[in-house]
């Protein structure tokens, strides 16, 4: 439990606060809300764009689980970091699912980025990954994800790296998996080094 505890709050807290969020219209849209999960000791920290359908209530309220997209980024994190959610945190920048799956509007990525910003300080990343163009603009990278994607930036003294949403990725098919691969196997070894 004590892995658990912060200076200022707890993970339960936090979890408690995205549960009772209301502070724009998803609230009352959303089908299920999706706190981050992992290591809250991670030095790697996952942020996709915002919880998706999921058809299967077992598995709402978990970040990137249910679908094909969230099985390749999983595969991509597993074959790097071995002990998966044991050693990396996984988040969105929205924790509610849009409607229909549709992307997060401004405001809403405004309104829930306070929560964002506390997962940032409870779990402490030396290095962030952002996954797909709204978790890439969130972070400050505003250029073309198919140059931002060889690159490495730094946010707030951390190390960040973007890369396509695993969803993108699967819209082109096995090539670019397998790209996407070896982009990861890549990246672990820069971190490794940093
Ligand atoms: N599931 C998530 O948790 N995040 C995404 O960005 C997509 C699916």
């Amino acid at each position: 439990m004590e892995k658990f505890i912060n200076k200022d709050f707890s993970f339960t807290d936090q979890v408690e606060r995205i549960m009772a969020c209301t502070r724009c219209r998803l609230s009352t849209l959303c089908q299920h809300r999706c706190p981050g999960l992992g290591d809250l000791n991670a030095k790697v920290i996952f942020v996709g764009e915002a919880p998706g359908r999921v058809e299967n209530p077992d598995l709402w309220g978990l970040p990137f689980v249910g679908n094909r997209s969230s099985d390749l980024l999983l595969d991509a994190i597993y074959t790097n970091w071995p002990k998966g959610y044991d050693e990396v945190f996984v988040t969105n920048v929205v924790k509610c699912n849009p409607p229909d799956n549709r992307k997060p509007e401004p405001d809403e990525i405004e309104a829930c980025s306070y929560l964002l910003r506390e997962e940032l300080a409870l779990v402490k990343p030396k290095v962030v990954v952002a996954l797909g163009r709204t978790a890439a603009n969130w972070f400050g990278v505003n250029e073309g994800l198919n140059t931002a994607r060889w690159k490495e930036y730094s946010w707030n003294k951390r190390l960040l790296f973007v890369k396509f949403h695993p969803a993108y990725i699967l819209r082109l098919g096995v090539k670019a998996e397998l790209q996407y691969m070896a982009e990861f196997k890549f990246m672990r070894k820069r971190i490794e080094e940093y």
